[in-house]
C-alpha cells in the first residue's frame, strides 16, 4: 500500500468484536482476564490499548517503520528516547533545536551525567569533530525552527553508524509526508503528533518510530514504567487527522510555495527562509532528501520590534499563537515566544533577530492568507 492508502488504512482494520469501519474509542482503563492465568492481548491501558495500538501502527507505517510508540506529547516522546541513555553517555545534538528539546537536555539530562555536544551538522567536517568515544546518540531536526536549515541526514547516518551511535531525527516539522529519515538511515524518529499529524491544533501528543528493534523494546519498557501515554481520545483525535496527512500538506505546501515567491518580492521584507526557495542556503540538499518543502515560512520584516508589533497586530487571518502544523495559520514572533528562554546574545548568535517572524501556513484559501499580509505588511 501506499502513503494516502496507508494513512487510512494501516492498523485501522474493522473492529473485530463489532465490524465498525472506524477504530472504536476504547475508552476503558483496564480489561477482564479470562483466567488467572490466561491474559489476553491487553490487560492494562497504561500497557496497551487497543486504540492507541492503531495510532502506532498508523504512524510506524507511515513512516517505513516496524515500530511505533505513542506519547503524551512530543516532550514526552523525547523523553521515551533519551532514556536510553545512561550518565556517562555522550550526545552530539544540532544547534538549532526545538526548545523544548535543548531544555531538557540543559536543565534535565545535563543533570544526571549526560555529556552534550551541539555540533555544526551544515558543515560535515566540522560534525565529526563532536564525536567522542562515548558518543552514542545524534540527535537533529531538519528542518529547524525558525530558520529551516536542512542537515544532510543520510551523512549524518553514515558517521553516526560508522561511530556505533543511535541516529534521532524529529520529524515534526516535514511529517512522513515529505520526509523519510528511517529511509535515510535515522535509526529513530520523534514526532510532536501536535503539528501536521493530528493536524487540527486540537491534541498535545507525540510518537517514536524505529526498526531496531533492541532500542523499541527498551523504549517500549520506558514507555509502560514511566507511563506518560496519550489518552485514548487525543490517539482517536490523531488517527482521524492522520487519515488526510497526504492532502493537508499538499496543500499546506502550495500555499507556502504561492506566499513565500510573492513575500521575496515584497518590498517591506528583507528576507525569506523557505527551503522550497532556490534563493535557500540549503534549497539543493532538501530538494534531495524531502519529496515537499513544508509549511513554515520565516520572514525578516523590513524594521524592527515596533513594525513587527504593527505587522502582527494587524494580522486578521494570521492567528497570534505558538504551535503550528494545524489547517489554521499562525504567526509566532520567536523572540518573545518558541525563543523567549534563550538569552539576547544567544539570539543573535543563531540568527534570531527582532524582526524574525515565523508563518505556519494553515489551508485557508491562498488569496485571503495573501490579501491578509498584503494589508497587515502596508
Ligand atoms: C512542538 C515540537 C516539539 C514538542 O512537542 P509537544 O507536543 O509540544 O510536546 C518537539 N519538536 C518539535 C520540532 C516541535 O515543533
Amino acid at each position: 500500500m501506499r502513503f494516502e492508502t496507508l494513512a487510512i488504512r494501516a492498523g485501522q482494520d474493522p473492529d473485530p468484536a463489532t465490524n465498525a469501519v472506524i477504530v472504536p474509542i476504547y475508552q476503558t482503563s483496564t480489561f477482564q482476564q479470562k483466567s488467572l492465568d490466561k491474559f489476553g492481548t491487553y490487560e492494562y491501558s497504561r500497557s496497551g490499548n487497543p486504540t492507541r495500538a492503531a495510532l502506532e501502527t498508523a504512524i510506524a507505517a507511515l513512516e517505513n517503520g516496524k515500530y511505533g510508540l505513542a506519547y503524551a506529547s512530543g516532550s514526552a516522546a523525547t523523553v521515551g528516547v533519551l532514556q536510553l541513555l545512561k550518565p556517562g553517555d555522550h550526545i552530539v545534538a544540532g544547534q538549532d533545536l526545538y526548545g523544548g528539546t535543548y531544555r531538557l537536555l540543559e536543565s534535565v539530562y545535563k543533570k544526571i551525567g549526560i555529556e552534550i555536544t551541539y555540533a555544526n551538522t551544515y558543515n560535515i567536517s566540522e560534525f565529526k569533530k563532536a564525536f567522542r568515544k562515548n558518543t552514542k546518540m545524534v540527535w537533529i531536526e531538519s528542518p529547524t525552527n525558525p530558520l529551516l536549515k536542512v542537515s544532510d541526514i543520510a551523512k549524518i547516518a553514515e558517521i553516526s553508524k560508522s561511530h556505533k551511535a543511535l541516529f534521532v531525527v524529529d520529524n515534526t516539522f516535514l511529517s512522513p509526508f515529505f520526509q523519510k529519515p528511517l529511509d535515510l538511515g535515522a535509526d529513530i524518529i520523534v514526532h510532536s503528533t501536535t503539528k501536521y499529524i493530528a493536524g487540527h491544533s486540537d491534541i498535545v501528543g507525540g510518537a517514536v518510530v524505529t526498526s531496531n528493534e533492541e532500542a523499541y523494546t527498551a523504549m517500549k519498557f520506558y514507555q509502560n514504567a514511566a507511563g506518560a501515554v496519550p489518552g485514548i481520545l487525543d490517539c482517536w483525535l490523531t488517527l482521524r487527522g492522520l487519515k488526510t496527512l497526504a492532502i493537508r500538506m499538499k496543500e499546506h505546501e502550495a500555499n507556502s510555495v504561492y506566499l513565500a515567491q510573492w513575500l521575496e518580492t515584497h518590498s517591506k521584507v528583507k528576507r525569506v527562509l523557505y527551503p522550497g526557495l532556490p534563493s535557500h542556503e540549503h534549497h539543493e540538499i532538501a530538494k534531495k532528501q524531502q519529496t515537499g518543502f513544508g509549511a513554515v515560512v520565516s520572514i525578516f520584516i523590513d524594521g524592527g520590534y515596533e513594525e513587527v508589533k504593527r505587522f502582527c497586530e494587524k494580522l486578521k487571518i494570521f492567528i497570534l499563537a505558538e504551535s503550528l502544523g494545524g489547517v489554521e495559520s499562525l504567526v509566532c514572533y520567536p523572540v518573545k515566544m518558541s525563543h523567549a528562554v534563550l538569552s539576547e546574545e544567544d539570539r543573535l548568535k543563531q540568527g534570531i533577530t527582532p524582526n524574525l517572524v515565523r508563518l505556519s501556513v494553515g489551508i485557508e484559501n491562498k488569496e485571503d492568507l495573501k490579501e491578509d499580509l498584503s494589508q497587515a505588511l502596508g
